[in-house]
């Protein structure tokens, strides 16, 4: 009896031993996948940061799955469905509708693959581990503070005109942007200084949905047909490059810029449009988000969290996601106009001269 419980013992404590001779071996690892869901490719930052973070973990020994959804929530979900059936060890996501992931979030949980929420908060989930963005309410700031500058608020006292643009409602980041830039525009407002003439203050008067340059240019048309035909409009308050671009082509239709002054408009990215625009007198300001460094940050995490470590974060108060409070790494936005332009996008490496035509 003694010697069958000795020789069970032996055996046992060999299979208990065996994981630790099989990796210690020096035998190959698998090699761990990534997938990458970018929401569109409709605008150039989004076409970065995808490129970016396959070259930065390329270059770790990752093996990438790099898709975008062309603002398509359903191809979003079943490229994500894909990743996880085709084994992917971590997602990073930059969500389109930051709502619309939970089935396919249960599924990955399930699968044991970690998710990293990309610029955009995934809520109403659980499993989220972490979250690389920017410092959203910032931005909001920093696009009200150009507007309060290029009218010279501080000085001259007005009043002026202005009008206001949202991002779209699914994407969390909208409403930062939005609250950010209304703690500033708001006691001008009620001062009397800033008039929003169509009185649509709201943040669901002024949303714009999937971030539809087309959608804000005919707001833009509208608001000129019915509440401009003898007034001016002095500034815009645009969220985002691809929607100031219609926002001033809308303006520029009905004379803004030859007849009448080009009003004060901001936006986000330094998309190169944009920042020729801004180059040629026309967009006032935009907001530059580097995306290499959000990319590293996000790749920085993944890695982490494949090894079973904990990447840096430097908030853990922000993102309430519905469930919980997402820990996140907030990257600095910087404020870009035209007499800063050279410093922080080609002094930096970001864009080459030539890129911008100059
Ligand atoms: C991003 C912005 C971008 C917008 C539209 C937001 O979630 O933070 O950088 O301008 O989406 O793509």
């Amino acid at each position: 009896m003694k010697k069958i419980i000795a020789l069970a013992l032996i055996g046992f404590m060999t299979l208990a031993a065996l994981p630790l001779f099989a990796n210690g071996g020096g035998e190959k690892t698998t090699q761990k996948t990534v997938g990458i869901a970018m929401p569109t490719q409709s605008s150039q930052r989004w076409i970065q940061d995808g490129g970016y973070m396959k070259e930065i973990l390329e270059q770790r020994g990752y093996k990438v799955d790099l898709q975008y959804a062309e603002d398509n929530i359903d191809a979003q979900v079943n490229q994500i469905e894909n990743m996880i059936v085709k084994g992917a060890d971590c997602l990073v996501i930059a969500a389109i509708d930051g709502a619309a992931l939970f089935n396919v979030l249960e599924q990955a949980a399930q699968n044991d693959v970690k998710i990293i929420s990309y610029d955009r908060l995934i809520v109403n989930t659980p499993h989220v581990s972490y979250y690389a963005t920017f410092d959203n309410f910032k931005v909001g700031v920093i696009q009200a503070t150009s507007l309060v500058d290029g009218l010279k608020l501080k000085t001259n006292a007005g009043p002026f005109n202005i009008e206001l643009f949202a991002g779209s409602p699914d994407d969390t980041n909208a409403y930062y942007f939005f609250d950010g830039a209304m703690s500033v525009l708001q006691p001008y407002i009620d001062k009397g200084q800033l008039k929003v003439v169509s009185g649509q203050t709201d943040f669901d008067q002024v949303a714009t949905l999937r971030w539809d340059g087309v959608v804000a240019q005919q707001r833009m048309d509208n608001l000129l047909a019915a509440y401009y035909t003898d007034k001016k409009v002095d500034a815009v308050l645009s969220p985002y490059d691809g929607l100031s671009i219609g926002i001033l082509s809308a303006l520029k239709s009905v004379g803004y810029g030859s007849a009448k002054p080009i009003p004060v408009v901001s936006g986000q990215d330094a998309e190169i449009p944009s920042v020729k625009s801004i180059l040629a007198g026309e967009q006032y300001s935009t907001v530059f988000k580097d995306t290499r460094t959000l990319a590293k940050r996000a790749s920085d995490m993944v890695d982490a969290v494949l090894k079973g470590e904990k990447p840096e974060i430097n908030d853990t108060k922000t993102y309430n996601n519905g469930v919980f409070v997402v820990p996140s790494f907030l990257e600095v936005p910087v404020s870009v106009d035209k007499s800063n332009v050279i410093q922080a996008l080609v002094d930096t490496g970001y864009y080459t001269k030539a890129q911008l035509g100059l």
